[in-house]
């Protein structure tokens, strides 16, 4: 675990970190994309950390791959590449820095890993898990291939290095349902989340079996909650995440994956909008949406929230946080990615 003291005097000792109104003045471009959702004293004690995360970056060669759940201050201070974590494995590939950055959870930085090899991947909290990711393991996968002989197993991205090797090919929430349908066999085992495969089953031709995981942010919401939301505002559009249980589903006007969401709030732009997901979602896009009210409540991811300003300077500075894959987990992970990335290419032609 990062000794958090130890990690605020290592920085004092190489960066003046204090809130500063000059840096905040110096950054006005970045604060611009964000002043809607975070207040300008806030910023002022963001900035010097953007300025020192942004001019380290150039110096060690990085990049910053941040995921759509990140706060306002690193999805737009400074982060290279937002995204869901299918864009953000398709930018891992393409990335010409010899560092690669990960903003969001570890399985997200291991993905990295294992599509970048010969690169450093960092990740600012080596403890940012996820709940769908730990509820699975190779042996999970070993007792599904025994249950369904000959079904193939898509996973999510949201597992482990080891857990990918065991599968035949990998899946995220925009492509989820494509994938299993490409699939050979009336049978596909999904893992690990259970609602995530249950929305698909709804809409799949096969016969869809699951792992009995689940993503604690969604899992919370219930259909209960949205009727009685829709009722005190009939104008809110309720926009679901599919990790998210098959009732809420059925409440939402759209349902989608992280950039499938901001792509439909921008493409219909409603007056007001629920996003049935993570918190920083709406509190990324609100700025580029100012005619949008993003209608609270929402659920905080408490893995994702483990990545701030301060832990990515202090990994960048002392280069730790290196996350590593046994190169004979790595080699069959990547084939299950790859497979997927492949597949979602060759299927959006
Ligand atoms: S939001 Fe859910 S699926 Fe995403 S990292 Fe957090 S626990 Fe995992």
């Amino acid at each position: 675990m990062l000794d958090a003291l130890n990690l605020r005097s290592v920085l004092a000792e190489h960066y003046d970190l204090a809130p500063s109104v000059e840096a905040a003045e110096a950054t006005r471009d970045l604060y611009a994309r964000m002043d809607r959702v975070v207040p300008p004293a806030d910023w002022a004690v963001y900035a010097p950390y953007v300025q020192a995360i942004n001019a380290l970056k150039k110096q060690r060669n990085a990049v910053i791959l941040a995921h759509n759940y990140m706060t306002p201050e690193i999805y737009h201070g400074i982060a290279d590449v937002v995204g869901d974590s299918l864009q953000l494995a398709i930018a891992a590939t393409r990335v010409e820095a010899q560092v690669i950055v990960q903003c969001g959870v570890h399985f997200m930085a291991e993905t990295s890993k294992v599509l970048n090899p010969e690169k450093t991947v960092l990740i600012p909290d080596p403890a940012a898990g996820c709940s769908l990711a730990e509820s699975i393991t190779p042996e999970g996968i070993a007792e599904m291939r025994a249950k369904y002989p000959g079904a193939p197993v898509v996973s999510y991205v949201n597992t482990t290095a080891a857990v990918k090797a065991a599968s035949d090919i990998c899946c995220t929430s925009a492509n989820a349902l494509q994938i299993v349908d490409a699939m050979e066999g009336d049978t596909v085992i999904m893992t690990p989340d259970r609602y995530l495969a249950q929305n698909v089953a709804k809409l799949s031709k096969k016969k869809v079996v699951w792992w009995d995981g689940s993503c604690i942010v969604h899992e919370l919401y219930t259909a209960e909650d949205l009727r009685a939301y829709r009722e005190h505002d009939p104008e809110v559009k309720i926009i679901a995440h599919p990790e998210c249980t098959p009732d809420v589903v059925a409440e939402a006007d759209y349902t989608g994956s992280t950039s499938g969401i901001v792509d439909w709030v921008h493409r219909h732009k409603p007056k007001k909008a629920m996003l049935v997901t993570e918190c920083s979602m709406a509190a990324n896009i609100a700025d580029e949406l100012p005619e949008v009210e993003f209608a609270k409540p929402c659920n905080m991811c408490p893995y994702m929230k483990k990545i701030t300003l301060e832990k990515i300077l202090f990994a960048l500075h002392t280069m730790s946080g290196e996350v590593e894959v046994d190169p004979a987990i790595a080699g069959k992970a990547r084939v299950a990615v790859e497979r997927m990335i492949d597949l979602s290419r060759s299927l959006a032609r």
